[in-house]
């Protein structure tokens, strides 16, 4: 919250009240809290500005496994400034641990990861471990420790980290199994819940990265619930001191991604382990990390977690989130789906004959290895049409441009490594996107050129845009191709190397 909005905001509240003394006091408990939040501030931005010293470098991608935070949570365990309790395992055997600080009344409790490919708070949590770890900000963790005892149960879905997937190994979503508990890993966060009777819960997740902030092109790179407890929506104590925090870490994020944080939205879902842990009492922040531009790993994203989680905690320490007004949590904007990765605006689009003016937008969609440690991409075109309510990570403006099919290079290479050798720039010049290979090798899934590779006997089809479609085609504007879009990734053909991370190959 900015020192403008504070003031702003205390004056409001003193013209509201009738007398004299109530003016005073009132002035008083702002005139305090608003010392509180400014010094919160500038830990914010002390914390944000050290980051890099406290990252936990080992783990550096959104693909992370649980044999990578095991060596972190044995040198936890081997230090004296941590509790490490185990607490049982997932359905295939992997290890479930509490990590533990602090000897204070309140207590606060954080998971991550309870749907596999959701791994950037696991992330933040060892960053915010190695800031306990460390020997600065002395003040600040003493009022942390003395005030608060946190734990962290990071990775609660090990199975579905181990293939990047949502759900655990038995196929269930743990978020729709708080009641029935079918899933150890569920049973497990039910009983440490239970037996914290935690004051503050951060329920930790990524969402999709095409979530907008409601009705602008920015997108939600943090969006926050304070989950319902009943279907009435009610907010009682327990619920609104969880919107109190997040207005808190909202004011932070604004600094730092301004526009760009979106409210989820609050229908109650009885299955649900936040509605049914604020239901036991534990005020529950939701935090979905979204997406970021060029940010595809999410290290930016998982720094914004680090930053505004700590500050939480230390508000928490402190106290000084009490004063904050519960209406300010429903002017956050509210959760949309309307980005694309690549959007493109009224190009021409000849089709039997005619021509249609359309807007496309394209998705470059994730495919993972066999090992899900890597991935390549295999675009698709989402939907197209009038797309004037959407927007793009990257929009292209394709009025006067029309949308030409892509050519097969006539001659055949023999192998990867002459494809390689190739002039593909040229190639892209004079309209082709696809080169045919004698002998594609068995093990290639992708192509690593900016064209498509074909087999043999591949005939590739007439260019039809439809929902479903690899994007791969041509703008032309005055007998000139002045854009390639390759497998989603758009090509200026002015540029000197136009690359993409992969294309195609058609057997
Ligand atoms: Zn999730």
């Amino acid at each position: 919250m900015s020192k403008f909005q504070l003031i702003s905001f205390s004056f409001t509240i003193r013209n509201k009240s009738t007398t004299k003394m109530k003016h005073i006091t009132l002035f008083l408990i702002f005139l305090i809290s608003f010392l509180a939040i400014s010094q919160t501030q500038d830990i914010t931005t002390e914390l944000y500005d050290t980051y890099e010293t406290y990252k936990e470098e080992s783990l550096n991608k959104r693909r992370i496994k649980h044999s990578e935070i095991a060596p972190l949570i044995a040198k936890a365990r081997a230090n004296p400034k941590f509790k490490v309790s185990k607490l049982g395992s997932s359905i295939e055997g992997r290890s479930l641990s509490l990590i533990s600080l602090g000897t204070g009344d309140t207590s606060v409790f954080l998971w991550s990861q309870m749907h596999g490919d959701e791994p950037t708070a696991t992330q933040a949590i060892f960053d915010i471990l190695n800031f306990f770890d460390s020997t600065d900000f002395i003040k600040e963790k003493e009022a942390i420790l003395e005030n608060l005892t946190i734990h962290f149960l990071p990775m609660l879905n090990p199975d579905g980290a181990e293939l990047f997937q949502r759900r655990n190994l038995l196929g269930v979503d743990i978020n729709r199994d708080a009641l029935r508990l079918q899933s150890p890993e569920g049973q497990t966060l039910k009983r440490v819940r239970d037996s914290l009777e935690a004051d503050f819960g951060f329920n930790l997740h990524d969402q999709s990265t095409y979530y907008n902030a409601e009705r602008t092109d920015k997108p939600a790179t943090i969006s926050y619930l304070a989950p319902a407890y009943n279907y009435e929506k009610e907010i009682n104590e327990v619920r609104g001191n969880s919107m109190k925090i997040i207005v808190f870490m909202n004011n932070i994020l604004q600094q730092y991604a301004p526009g760009q944080v979106g409210r989820y939205n609050d229908d109650f879902e009885p299955r649900a382990f936040g509605d049914n842990i604020q239901k036991w009492g534990t005020s529950t922040i939701l935090i979905e990390s979204g997406g970021y531009p060029n940010d595809i790993e999410k290290q930016e994203i998982r720094k914004l977690n680090y930053v505004s989680i700590l500050s939480a905690i230390y508000t928490i320490a402190k106290e000084n989130y009490k004063d904050i007004p519960i209406t300010e949590y429903d002017k956050i904007p509210e959760n949309d789906r309307k980005l694309f990765d690549l959007k493109l605006v009224g190009a021409q689009y000849e089709l039997m004959g005619k021509t249609y003016t359309i807007d496309l937008g394209i998705n470059q969609l994730e495919v993972d290895y066999k090992d899900h440690n890597h991935f390549w991409y295999s675009s698709r075109v989402i939907d197209q049409g009038d797309l004037s309510t959407y927007y793009g990570y990257e929009t292209v403006d394709a009025y006067g441009h029309t949308i030409k099919a892509a050519k097969v290079y006539p001659t055949t290479v023999n192998s990867m490594s002459a494809a390689k050798d190739l002039n593909t720039l040229e190639l892209l010049k004079k309209g082709f996107g696809y080169v045919r290979m004698e002998n594609i090798p068995a093990a290639s899934l992708n192509s690593p050129l900016p064209l498509h590779i074909i087999g043999k006997a591949y005939e590739v089809p007439e260019l039809l845009l439809q929902p479903g479609a690899n994007p791969t085609f041509f703008l032309e504007k005055n007998g000139v191709l002045e854009y390639a879009v390759i497998n989603g990734f758009l090509m200026d053909l002015k540029q000197e190397k136009p690359t993409i991370p992969n294309a195609m190959i058609y057997r």
